[in-house]
């Protein structure tokens, strides 16, 4: 079964050069589009991009009517397991009470107390919001439930809604550990760890001031290695420190947040394959200063932007929100933030199918009711996704 999306005003394809073979070897290129364009989707991939009059014969055909059509977004970075809500925590922090880790365990309060279907409804709901918002592949941590049990059934519910599962038992110190940080790395590297492994594809550590130091994050990422899963940090967010130089060292994916970077942290992102990804709705709604994405951009850093979805720091599901702030408030351009939003995402979870709409992509696609993809940036908080496409499936539409 094929189909064919014609009249596509703007087509975002990130493809590498000439749309060929070699961009689903290689992954997603620079930011591309083409206007007055046409796609082919085959059996859930892209088959054929090109302009309208050239485009060939399909089994079905859908007229666009000179919208966009780009690729999903890929968010590579969302907490979706845990129960409750802190606006409480949100309206205070609006009133003048800074933010600290501290406010995790309130949530980990939470998450302990509710059934698995609670929880698994909670995430069933957020990545309906995604769907419904344009994200297509979204990573899941766990990390609020912080004992064995806890950890264990949040991977294992999160499992069954997308393989970018990572295990993050090491979030906070949960209280009961309180005088005892050591004794709780110990648990995050051998029996939660052995319980989480099996479901979990990344392992990841809070390396902070009042979560987990540099030695602490270098034992649980190791361990995580060791048990099979590819690392990547929360680092440097609310102050300057080692994190960024630990996930480099690790051979991270992805080292997130990134807000506060000396000279040489920037250098040793330029200098690996480790992406920097931006989550610019946590400065918003913690009234920080933003994530200098510029000097990111100019050190030819990779840069990815997600949303960080979790109910303390961020509870947002919109890519699209996060596109805004990183071209308003981070000064990026509306090209480059959408490639971070797809391509980049794509990057920092090591997918090369996903991210863009090179030929043999997945043919995970956004279509937008506006005429170029800098209506995302430029009419900020409307929504403006007509429908979503999974694996060539219409998965969503307005
Ligand atoms: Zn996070």
């Amino acid at each position: 079964m094929s189909t064919l999306i014609t009249n596509i005003g703007e087509l975002v394809t990130n493809a590498l050069g000439p749309v060929g073979a070699e961009a689903a070897r290689t992954g997603p290129g620079g930011f591309t589009a083409l206007s007055d364009a046409a796609l082919v989707i085959d059996d859930g991939r892209i088959a054929w991009t090109g302009q309208t009059g050239h485009a060939p014969a399909a089994d079905e055909r859908v007229d666009a009517a000179g919208r966009v059509v780009m690729p999903g977004f890929v968010d590579s970075h969302a907490h979706l397991i845990f129960a409750g809500e802190r606006g409480d925590e949100f309206a205070a922090r609006m009133a003048g009470v800074p933010y600290s880790a501290g406010g995790i365990r309130s949530t980990v309060a939470a998450t302990r107390a509710a059934s698995d279907a609670e929880l698994g409804a909670n995430l069933r709901r957020l990545a309906g919001e995604m769907l419904a918002q344009g994200i297509t592949t979204f990573e899941c941590k766990s990390g609020y439930g912080l004992s064995v049990a806890d950890e264990a059934r949040s991977v294992a519910l999160a499992t069954e809604i997308t393989p970018e599962v990572t295990y993050l038992g090491a979030h906070v110190v949960p209280p009961e550990f309180e005088s005892d940080p050591a004794g709780y790395v110990d648990l995050v590297c051998g029996p939660m760890l052995k319980a989480c492994a099996p479901h979990s594809r990344w392992v990841d550590v809070f390396c902070e001031r009042g979560a987990f130091d540099a030695d602490q994050a270098r034992a649980v990422l190791a361990a995580g290695r060791a048990a099979g899963l590819e690392p990547r940090l929360h680092a440097n967010q609310l102050g300057h420190g080692p994190g960024v130089q630990v996930a480099v060292e690790a051979g991270a994916a992805s080292a997130d947040h990134c807000t506060y970077l000396s000279d040489a942290d920037v250098d040793a992102l330029a200098a690996s394959e480790t992406v920097a990804t931006l989550l610019p709705g946590v400065e918003f709604s913690t009234r920080q200063p933003y994530p200098d994405a510029r000097r990111l951009l100019d050190a030819r850093v990779t840069v990815a932007i997600a949303t960080d979805c979790n109910p303390g720091s961020c509870f947002t599901s919109s890519m699209a929100f996060c596109v805004a702030l990183a071209v308003r408030e981070m000064r990026m351009t509306t090209r480059e933030a959408i490639w971070a939003a797809t391509a980049g995402g794509a990057r920092a979870l090591r997918r090369e199918d996903v991210g863009h709409l090179g030929l043999g992509a997945a043919a995970d696609l956004v279509m937008l009711n506006a005429p170029s993809h800098a209506y995302l940036a430029y009419r900020p908080g409307v929504p403006l996704v007509a429908s979503v496409w999974r694996a060539g499936h219409l998965a969503w539409q307005a």
